[in-house]
């Protein structure tokens, strides 16, 4: 049965092969990152899909994430390793995005850290722009 948030989910307007040829990588990441409005939603559905799929048959890019990158968060998840979301690395020049932006919004994705109301708020008003304008050039410069 089909989800809510799947009716939003963006790829259904695209060609499937995008999330899962190796030659498109880079661009089903753009998709999902700059402009799925359910990215959240995909992702946690789709750790929860995979909790039982081996690290290494991790198959196609969802919300952003290769089947590495997901391994990763979802190992991550099950260590309940503390993750400092504003705190720059040690060793790192440039701080992280504050919370409240879009940025910060697909670190917590990235990192499989929760997501708070700041940064969810950033992302639709992101993609609220996005309808709006066709660009999410003024909100990602934030
Ligand atoms: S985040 Fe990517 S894979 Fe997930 S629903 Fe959106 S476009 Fe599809
Ligand atoms: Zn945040």
């Amino acid at each position: 049965m089909e989800r809510e948030w799947e009716l939003r989910a963006l790829c259904r307007g695209y060609d499937p092969e995008i999330w899962f040829s190796t030659e498109t990588v880079a661009q089903a990441k753009a998709l999902c990152m700059q402009e799925c409005p359910v990215q959240e939603e995909c992702l946690e559905a789709t750790l929860a899909r995979e909790s039982q799929t081996a690290d290494t048959s991790r198959a196609g890019i969802f919300a952003g994430l290769t089947g590495a990158q997901r391994a990763a968060v979802a190992a991550e998840r099950r260590g309940q390793l503390p993750v400092a979301a504003t705190t720059a690395p040690p060793g790192s020049g440039r701080p992280p995005a504050p919370c409240g932006t879009r940025s910060a919004y697909n670190r917590h994705l990235r990192k499989g850290e929760p997501v708070d109301a700041a940064c969810r708020a950033a992302n639709n008003r992101a993609y609220a722009e996005y309808r709006a304008t066709g660009s999410t050039k003024a909100s990602t410069r934030r």
